[in-house]
């Protein structure tokens, strides 16, 4: 069984606390994303998983074997760095059979699986040319490539794609999910790219300061994120919130959004849970669930400015603590200067409470 279990897992660098108390089971054959800005301690969980750093305290089990004291050649892993690690001096096809010959295996066995792993990672072409005459880009893939040769049952890939450029790296992001499929590894994959994560993962966990903020699907925290880190740091553009106070109307519990005036009545559910806490709160929306609607039935702002970026439409509104962004899939016409009033979706709607930053949830 190739899950993994971190558990109560602490790392201390001197005074400096890299990772506080992190908790998280890695199911066999899932595709985990570690997500999260530059210094969020991705890098020292991945690392701590590989056995290239010893935690401070707590626990990591492969299956059920704890893996304390296990150096990193005994755990079964295949890591992939950010920077290719591979012999230059080597064609590619000495890279790739390079693993499979050092334990040993049969030369009609070696080939098999070279050129399965050429095939699959479109190496084929480029199996007798010397490494240090390839793009960075396929020397990534000669370096994913020789990792995954090795058919390890966990795979540790720690931004393997931020060195190579954007197209190549659209592909990759295909290759690797289809590479994990096939192979059924369990797959743990560092990255502060966010669209890397929400396409290739099964899951995501979403970390900030050392801190696990969030474990969940894509959609799960991106639709339901559970604090305000992640609400703004998921998404392109995050997602918009607006302080409030809760008040009541005849139509419903609202919240006073001061100048821009109050907002539109909440659900029922989530209106109970708001009412019983009372404090201040974020009103929260996706900028992609906003409408344009009449004057009066929305929230008035002032288009601050206007991106056009091919089909879509990015729009600012407002300034400082107001400003919001609302995306359109097509040009709406809007101008800056102009004033528009939105509506968002009521189902996208999320509060969060302003003082903890968690989110309010219905019940
Ligand atoms: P990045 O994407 O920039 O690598 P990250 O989320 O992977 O970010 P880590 O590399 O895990 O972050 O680092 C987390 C924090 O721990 C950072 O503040 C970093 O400076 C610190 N850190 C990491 N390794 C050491 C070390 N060996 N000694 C001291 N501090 C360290």
């Amino acid at each position: 069984m190739s899950t993994i279990h971190l558990q109560n897992l602490v790392k201390k660098f001197g005074d400096f606390t890299a990772l506080k108390t992190m908790d998280l089971a890695i199911a066999d054959g899932e595709f985990m994303a570690l997500l999260g800005p530059s210094g969020c301690g991705k890098s020292t969980t991945m690392n701590m998983i590989a056995g290239m750093e010893e935690p401070t305290s707590g626990k990591i089990l492969f299956g059920d074997r704890d893996m304390a004291g296990v150096p990193m050649g005994r755990r079964g892993v295949g890591f992939v760095f950010q920077n290719y690690a591979i012999f230059t001096h080597m064609s590619v096809r000495q890279n790739l059979a390079y693993g499979p010959k050092m334990r040993g295996a049969a030369k009609a066995e070696i080939d098999r699986r070279v050129g399965t792993i050429a095939e699959m990672l479109q190496l084929t072409p480029l199996l007798d040319r010397k490494a240090d005459r390839l793009s960075v880009n396929i020397l990534q893939r000669v370096a994913i490539g020789r990792s995954t040769i090795m058919e390890p049952a966990i795979f540790l890939l720690d931004e393997p794609l931020s060195n190579v450029d954007a197209a190549f790296r659209a592909v990759m992001r295909t290759e690797l999910k289809q590479l994990q499929r096939q192979f059924r590894q369990t797959m743990v994959y560092v990255t502060h790219d966010q669209l890397e994560a929400m396409t290739m993962a099964d899951r995501i966990a979403v970390m900030d300061h050392g801190i696990l903020q969030q474990v969940g699907t894509p959609l799960e925290v991106y639709n339901d994120p559970a604090n305000v880190f992640v609400a703004r740091f998921i998404g392109a553009p995050g997602m918009n919130l607006l302080k409030g106070r809760p008040a009541e109307s005849d139509r419903g519990l609202v919240i006073d959004l001061g100048p821009l005036g109050a907002t539109p009545p909440l659900p029922a559910g989530i209106a109970d849970t708001v009412r019983r806490a009372r404090g201040e709160v974020f009103y929260g929306f996706r900028p992609e669930q906003v409408t344009l609607v009449e004057s009066g039935s929305g929230l008035s702002m002032p288009v601050s400015f206007v991106e056009r970026i091919g089909a879509r439409t990015i729009v600012h509104l407002g300034e400082g603590e107001t400003a919001v962004k609302a995306v359109f899939e097509n040009d709406v016409g809007l101008a800056i200067g102009q004033t528009a009033v939105i509506a968002p979706a009521e189902p996208s709607v999320r509060v969060f409470d302003a003082a903890a930053g968690r989110a309010m949830r219905a019940g």
